[in-house]
């Protein structure tokens, strides 16, 4: 018989969530607006536990388009994000006709680099135009160096869009990521930390950005008892259905994270005695990572000349999803075109990354079959 499939990252139920389902269905809110809805931001609020405002919708994609709506990003302007990350960091830049300027990560926690970032901001005002946002991410949970970007953001008085997609439940000295930008992003689509089958949120500094947030996802209806529109809108909220799942999911998120950070540690103790695997772990006490995913970088010259593709066809062959980093977007053919800023270092990191099995739900059998067949690749 075949061994059953190890996956990346797949979603993991409490339990308590078919019970908030069940009473949308009892009380017919099924619909996108509804007693979930409400909770489920206000559950998020919460946890975020800062003087934020969370709007729930129906992506991180749209959470970080409206972001950009919000900030009046238009035809013609021009957009820093982070290279290295997932391509829905980048798109929205695109669907708003604006220009991607593209900048390197640095190597301790894979993220926006500082220098290079305000080397793209002084060359793009020299050039004749100031940025119009900054998109930073905290890939795989790892929070990016939030003293330096805000400060930089700040500097050249930049709004700071955040992309923790992939970072709930992650801090940078205490203060919970998602809160540092102008604008934070959450994402709930299945392979993330937590899930609500698909789905996201935008992170307000106020009420009336909020509510402005949520206008705009329920197609910008006027005040009238007629339909009438003054300004393009979206339908990007999140359904009642969803927000149920959301809220049984923020009942186990702590312990989801603690299971994912066991995971990093499982990692590190297999790879503890090869110097050719590096694992992405926190620099210092400064960074809490939620370790969504665990990544490895794998230098094949101390390594006998295995590299990371040795790898990922290693635990192929057992089926074991493993991931090589997210491709970096000045490298897509669809960014090629437009600037870039940096060296080399997101371009490295993906040649030798490989992101790693680290569910919250893999258990001691499949743990072991991990560690066999990395074992055997060693
Ligand atoms: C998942 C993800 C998104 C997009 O979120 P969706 O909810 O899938 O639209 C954006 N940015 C990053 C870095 C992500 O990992």
């Amino acid at each position: 018989m075949e061994k059953s499939k190890i996956w990346l990252s797949s979603p993991h139920m409490g339990g308590n969530e078919q019970g908030y389902i069940k009473e949308a269905f009892d009380t017919n809110w099924v619909a996108p607006l509804g007693p979930n809805v409400n909770g489920f931001e206000q559950d998020l609020e919460k946890y975020l536990n800062a003087d934020i405002h969370v709007s729930a919708l129906s992506s991180g994609t749209a959470a970080l388009h409206l972001s950009l709506v919000m900030l009046g990003v238009g035809a013609g302007d021009e957009v820093i994000c982070q290279s290295m990350t997932f391509s829905a960091s980048a798109n929205p830049i695109a669907y708003q006709g604006a220009t991607p300027v593209f900048v390197d990560s640095e190597p301790e926690t894979w993220n926006i680099c500082p220098v290079a970032l305000e080397e793209a901001i002084k060359d793009r005002m020299e050039k004749g135009k100031k940025p119009k946002a900054i998109i930073a991410v905290h890939l795989y949970g790892m929070p990016f160096k939030a003293d330096e970007i805000t400060a930089i953001a700040d500097k050249y008085e930049i709004p700071l869009v955040e992309d923790s997609a992939e970072a709930l439940g992650s801090t940078y000295k205490g203060k919970k990521c998602g809160t540092f930008g102008e604008y934070g992003v959450l994402s709930f689509n299945g392979n993330k930390i937590i899930t609500t089958s698909g789905g996201g949120a935008l992170v307000t500094k106020s009420k009336e950005k909020k509510d402005k947030t949520v206008f705009l996802s329920t197609q910008a209806r006027d005040n009238a008892p007629h339909y009438q529109h003054s300004e393009i809108g979206y339908n990007y909220r999140m359904s009642n259905i969803c927000a149920g799942i959301g809220r049984g999911q923020m009942e186990v998120l702590d312990s989801h994270i603690e299971k994912r950070r066991a995971m990093n540690h499982f990692y590190r103790d297999l790879f503890k005695d090869t110097d050719a695997v590096t694992v992405l772990t926190e620099p210092n006490d400064d960074y809490f990572s939620n370790h969504w995913l665990t990544a490895v970088t794998i230098d094949p010259q101390k390594n006998g000349g295995k590299t990371r593709e040795d790898l990922r066809l290693a635990l192929e062959t057992e089926n074991i999803e493993s991931r090589p980093l997210w491709k970096p977007m000045h490298m897509q053919p669809v960014f090629e075109k437009y600037p870039y800023y940096g060296g080399k270092v997101c371009e490295q990191l993906f040649e030798n990354g490989l992101c790693l099995p680290s569910g919250s739900n893999l258990n001691d059998d499949e743990r072991l079959r991990i560690k066999n067949a990395i074992a055997r690749y060693l």
